[in-house]
């Protein structure tokens, strides 16, 4: 039990004296009282304020203590809740009732103080061990994340909501990049703290609803419910570059740091036949085609890449050669005449000005805005060609062509890879100017 804690106790009684003398008895040692004269009050009060613990009379008019019980016992948000029956003393089969529909404990009236109070920390104390030991079920013991059965419990729960709402979902598959060589290297001890690291950087690039977990001694994974493959890519593109310039300290002793890098899976739920297994096993064989390629890359799941270049995801391996993803950095500065320092002023120009351009043309694309559409993509054409995105140029290129023709059917398909490539360079740009961002 929480000595600092102020719990929360609700005592139902229809006598108002019998509350009264629980208000006393229950404020005197600390707690919080909230009052109800019945079983439809105190119903109402647990709806407004977080509970800790009920005391509940057996008899009342109106609903029935037992029936009070029943209601809480069933509800999914009260169901853990202690309740403690208030009954005379000759009710014996009653408080068997109330036992069997789930009471915690019964206390007999007129109670006596000391051994009602007694009988309240009891209940709190064994709540809390419960509580904790649920905790600790679901908890990776060395990273603290969700382990491998609480993650998939709740990504289910995530994608049973995605079908429902018709929303698009994302999941990934994470492993860390030769982890056996930092165990042989440096010592498992270092490897845990790399580990530990891993984990608490995940936690801070992915946002607080996407769900993470440690799926296996050095693999993670993310269910990203509501996210298109765009911004889930952006999303591992940043925590990858992030992870890569993380220094971690692996002993406490001497300044000793290491990095490690990450090769990461893609897979997108957006049909009502999607299953836990299924975007697990797509995103698995997305990471091992890009460890296959090279580790510390992303790879999307080839369904998705039918609808890319044939060689995106080259173009995503070379870009950790790149001093900018998605940039030859040689084109760039030569534009400029050699000024690497104003290179990466027009960098950041490029990143005000264009970094929301994918939602920009997809919502001319939507609105069969033609001249916005044309406006757009030629610009980020022009622009794209200047800072020596090449890629990007070709790709908005073939857009803009069929933009000029108006070949509507081509739009989307060839939009997708110049998103996906602003994606890249975006993030790029984010992670390696973050300082004059
Ligand atoms: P790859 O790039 O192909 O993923 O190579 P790898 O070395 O990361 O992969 P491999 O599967 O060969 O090695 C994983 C290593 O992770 C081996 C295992 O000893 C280590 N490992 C697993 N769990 C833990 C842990 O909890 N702590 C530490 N320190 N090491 C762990
Ligand atoms: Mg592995
Ligand atoms: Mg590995």
């Amino acid at each position: 039990m929480n000595l600092k804690k102020k719990y929360n106790i609700l005592a139902v009684d229809d006598a108002k004296d019998t509350l009264m003398l629980l208000e006393f008895d229950l404020a005197e040692v600390g707690y919080q009282v909230f009052t109800a004269e019945s079983g439809e009050l105190a119903l109402a009060v647990l709806e407004e304020q977080a509970i800790d613990l009920i005391l509940l009379d057996m008899y009342m008019p109106g609903i029935s203590g037992l029936a009070v019980l029943k209601k809480v016992k069933t509800h999914p948000l009260f169901m853990k809740t202690p309740v403690i029956m208030l009954s005379a003393s000759d009710d014996e089969d009653k408080i068997v009732d109330a036992l069997e529909s789930g009471a915690d404990d019964y206390v007999t009236k007129p109670y006596i103080p000391k051994v009602l109070l007694a009988r309240i920390r009891t209940s709190i104390r064994l709540l809390e061990k419960t509580l904790e030991l649920e905790s600790l079920a679901k908890t990776d013991f060395l990273t603290g994340i969700n382990n491998r059965g609480a993650f998939e419990d709740l990504a289910s729960k995530a994608i049973s909501q995605a079908k429902r709402t018709n929303l698009p979902l994302v999941m990934v598959m994470l492993d860390i990049d030769f982890f056996k060589a930092v165990n042989d290297n440096y010592g498992h001890d270092a490897g845990d703290k790399v580990l530990i690291q891993f984990a608490s950087t995940l936690c801070e690039c992915f946002r607080d609803y996407d769900i993470i977990g440690r799926v296996g001694g050095e693999e993670f994974a993310i269910c990203m419910p509501n996210t298109t493959i765009e911004n889930a890519i952006a999303a591992c593109e940043r925590f990858r570059l992030s992870i890569q310039n993380t220094q971690i300290s692996i002993d406490d002793t001497n300044d000793e740091k290491i990095s490690v890098t990450v090769s990461i899976g893609l897979s997108l739920g957006q049909d009502a036949e999607m299953s836990l297994e299924e975007l697990l096993k797509q995103s698995d064989l997305s990471l091992y085609q890009a460890k296959k390629n090279g580790r510390n890359q992303t790879q999307i799941h080839e369904e998705i890449n039918t609808v890319m270049p044939d060689d995106y995801s080259e173009d995503l391996q070379n870009t950790t050669e790149d001093k900018y993803p998605g940039i030859d950095f040689q084109v760039g500065v030569g534009n400029v005449l050699g000024d690497e320092d104003l290179f990466a002023e027009i960098l950041v120009m490029f990143y005000e000005d264009h970094s929301n351009d994918s939602e920009k043309i997809q919502q001319a694309i939507s609105n069969e805005d033609q001249s916005a559409c044309k406006h757009l993509v030629h610009t980020l054409k022009g622009v794209s060609c200047s800072v020596g995105a090449m890629r990007l140029f070709e790709l908005t290129k073939a857009l803009d062509g069929a933009i000029t023709v108006e070949d509507k059917a081509s739009y989307q398909q060839l939009y997708q890879p110049v998103a996906l490539e602003l994606v890249k360079i975006v993030a790029g740009i984010e992670a390696k100017l973050a300082d004059k961002l």
